[in-house]
């Protein structure tokens, strides 16, 4: 095969590649895309919204009670007139509170008065508020508050410090004087759990951030307290989050695609911020596209594989036929210069005698003439089958012209080729047709040449010739050395 030909081959199975894996990795990326833009569209549309509902709308169930609850004790003539009347008994003050909490099921309840600025707690007075002290801030603010009530997360002092959910009702006396605050506390155990619950089941973060863009509660207890602007991604967009009502968000961390939908909780005055790893959502179908991309590459593999091997075939059988004898099934004249070039440079390393033998059918033309062509073709089929099969495996042969045959005999001198070529003589001999009842035999002459030196193959087969013309004209049916 030439060069030519290899290089045509090849960019036939490089364009053959590029059109399979090509098209095939189009269609799988053109897939993928369209998988992850239903998938984006779903987490920004869908799910960050849903999860958004479902705490907000869980979070004004657990609140509506507690709210409407410390709504009666701030109305409650009890707590009003005991504080009118000098807030004498504070047992008296206590077995209310605990009274409220065990029916309501409140985690804590408390009165604080704004008089003598005692705390009053279901068990015992536990303090009295000063301005100074951080931890009694709230009641301060709740005091200068227009709102009747807020609702406020901080640690309870009377709980061991569990964080608590406080409701803050402002407390009036009969002339809309305001003599203090009170209301129940619920501990934030229950909401904490539902959104590490939605962490763990659907992999959504949540967090709730106060007015100030600080972590209030979150899925994430490890970050609770920090402002928004330190966690990661989060720096620039924090202000934005807080001083927007609602909106939808997109960020990176740690290289991963977050969406995040935020909301404002008027009740809470808190921001209920859900977040989704985007790019952990497509894990899966970047498995299936990775797959795609290995099961398109093996196919074309495959098929470009079976095309070689179906090419080879026809390339093969297309060099057979081109240098095979339609007639006889030898080897024919093309066949010739490679074969003869690949012996000679074979001899060039490893010298060893050469010689050809020239056949020519004796008085062929009186077959023809006398049955026709077709049983010429007969005989010479006939013949070249006889002649070739009493040659050794590394002998070759070929048809030279009409009834003309060349033996190449390697390892050869010439005496054994003359030996050969009466060998062969004997068994064209042999060959015989039935035609018409007759029985029609031929016969060969053969010319025998010896390659000397460096002689060139025209010359040899020249001598060869030479030889045959010489057993011609000796009467033929006889072998003859150049
Ligand atoms: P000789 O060689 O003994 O001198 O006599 P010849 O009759 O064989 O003479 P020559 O070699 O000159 O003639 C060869 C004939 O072989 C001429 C041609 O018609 C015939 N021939 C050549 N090729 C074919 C072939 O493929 N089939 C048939 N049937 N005849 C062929
Ligand atoms: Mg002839
Ligand atoms: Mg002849």
């Amino acid at each position: 095969m030439n060069l030519a030909v290899i290089g045509r081959r090849r960019s036939l199975y490089l364009l053959l590649t590029l059109v399979l894996a090509g098209g095939f990795l189009t269609i799988s990326l053109v897939s993928y895309h369209a998988a992850r833009s239903a998938i984006h569209e779903s987490i920004v549309s869908n799910e960050l919204p849903l999860t958004s509902d479902n705490i907000y709308s869980e979070i004004q169930k657990d609140l509506i009670r507690p709210i409407l609850i410390s709504s009666l004790m701030a109305g409650d003539t009890f707590v009003r007139d005991w504080v009118l009347r000098g807030e004498g008994n504070a047992a008296e003050m206590q077995r209310y509170l605990k009274e409220i909490m065990q029916r309501h099921g409140a985690f804590t309840s408390f009165f604080v008065s704004d008089r003598t600025r005692n705390y009053y707690h279901a068990e015992r007075v536990l303090k009295q508020v000063a301005e100074e002290e951080p931890r009694d801030r709230w009641y301060f603010r709740v005091r200068e508050m227009r709102d009747p009530y807020e609702i406020n997360l901080d640690p309870d002092l009377a709980n061991k410090d569990a964080l608590t959910i406080f409701i803050n009702y402002r407390v009036f006396d009969y002339d809309g004087r305001f003599i203090g605050a009170t209301g129940i506390g619920l501990t934030a155990d229950a909401v904490q759990r539902r959104i590490i619950d939605y962490q763990q089941r659907y992999k959504r973060r949540i967090h709730f951030a106060d007015a100030a863009g600080r972590i209030v509660l979150s899925s994430r207890p490890e970050i609770i307290g920090k402002p928004l602007a330190e966690l990661d991604g989060l720096s620039t967009l924090a202000q934005k989050l807080v001083a927007e009502r609602e909106g939808h968000y997109e960020y990176r961390s740690n290289g991963s695609l977050i969406q995040l939908n935020a909301r404002y909780i008027p009740e809470l005055k808190w921001h209920l911020l859900v977040e989704q790893d985007e790019d952990a959502s497509l894990t899966s179908i970047r498995r299936s596209l990775y797959l795609n991309i290995a099961i398109v590459m093996l196919i074309a593999g495959i098929s470009i594989w079976l095309t070689a091997l179906t090419i080879g075939r026809y390339q093969q059988r297309l060099e057979e036929m081109a240098v095979t004898d339609k007639l006889t099934g030898i080897a024919n004249r093309q066949a010739f210069a490679p074969l003869i070039e690949q012996i000679l440079s074979e001899l060039r390393r490893n010298p060893e005698p050469l010689s050809v033998l020239l056949i020519d059918v004796d008085h062929f033309k009186t077959v023809n003439d006398g049955f026709g062509h077709q049983v010429g073709d007969e005989m010479l089929r006939a013949l070249s089958a006889r002649i070739a099969g009493s040659l050794r495996d590394s002998d070759l042969i070929f048809r030279w012209g009409g009834e003309e045959f060349l033996v190449v005999l390697r390892d050869c001198d010439r005496h054994n080729a003359l030996r050969i070529a009466d060998k062969l003589r004997e068994s064209a001999a042999e060959a015989q047709l039935t035609v018409r009842g007759e029985t029609l035999r031929a016969t060969i002459s053969v010319g025998a040449a010896e390659r000397e030196n460096e002689e060139s193959i025209d010359r040899l087969i020249g001598r060869a010739d030479q030889a045959l013309y010489a057993a011609k004209r000796e009467g033929r049916n006889c072998s003859r050395l150049a």
